[in-house]
């Protein structure tokens, strides 16, 4: 279990400082899918990024199974966050000059023996519906979604227990949208604890638990039919 207890952040200082988020609390359970909608600008990557050890909140704690990640030295909050989180970013960051596999194999990179993480990551981007022509193939020569894909096929790749998305379907048309809100979905329903954010409603729908990032806050967000 993930919990956020009265994480505040700011940007910038003195009379210029921008206070983002202001006295956030959540609790995401494991193997649940937890979605976060709001407007742009509104701090859901700043929030998925204190969630995950990427950026340092001014106040707060965030627990991973009581483990106050903030707490920890810098490298085992490093060694701990590439072990249990896997993070999708809200534009790919996929490596141009790497090629798809070898992207996806780039977190373990000097930690596990190559022939061994490309058989890893073979499985995996199988799993996910990337195909072998594609392996060897530079990302600027594949589709959005399937930029998606082998940007998701690497936060696997370490069998992380959480994997966070920023925003995974923002530049992606329907149908592409569907087959990563398909894949988020099965990969909750195979244990994974989903974090995702997101402005698009029919996505956050899909989630166990929805909440709604307004002014800094963050609230339980109520589906209606
Ligand atoms: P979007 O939906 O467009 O991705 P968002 O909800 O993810 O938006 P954030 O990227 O978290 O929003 O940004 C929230 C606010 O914090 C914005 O006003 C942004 O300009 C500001 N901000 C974010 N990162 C920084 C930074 N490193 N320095 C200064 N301001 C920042
Ligand atoms: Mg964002």
């Amino acid at each position: 279990m993930i919990t956020v207890e009265n994480l505040r952040k700011s940007f910038g200082r003195g009379t210029n400082a921008t206070e983002v988020l202001r006295d956030i609390d959540l609790t995401i359970p494991d193997g649940k899918w937890t979605a976060i909608v709001g407007p742009s600008g509104s701090g859901k990557s700043t929030l998925l990024n204190c969630l995950s050890g990427l950026l340092k909140p001014d106040f707060g704690h965030v627990n991973y199974d009581g483990k106050d990640l903030y707490r920890l030295k810098e490298k085992e909050r490093s060694h701990f966050r590439r072990k249990h989180i896997g993070f999708v970013f809200q534009d790919f960051k996929l490596l141009p000059y790497y090629s798809v596999i070898d992207n996806v194999i780039l977190p373990l990179l000097y930690d596990e023996a190559k022939q061994k993480l490309y058989e890893k990551a073979r499985q995996i981007l199988l799993h996910i519906g990337i195909h072998e022509q594609l392996f060897t193939r530079l990302p600027r020569s594949l589709s959005g979604g399937e930029k998606q894909r082998v940007a998701i096929a690497r936060a696997l790749i370490a069998d992380p227990d959480v994997l966070v998305c920023d925003e995974p379907t923002g530049n992606l048309d329907q149908d592409n949208r569907d087959i990563i809100t398909g894949l988020i979905d099965r990969l909750r329903n195979e244990g994974k604890t989903i974090v995702l954010v997101t402005h698009d409603m029919e996505v956050a729908k899909k989630a166990d638990d929805i909440y709604q990032l307004t002014s800094g806050s963050l609230v339980p967000y109520e589906v209606t039919a």
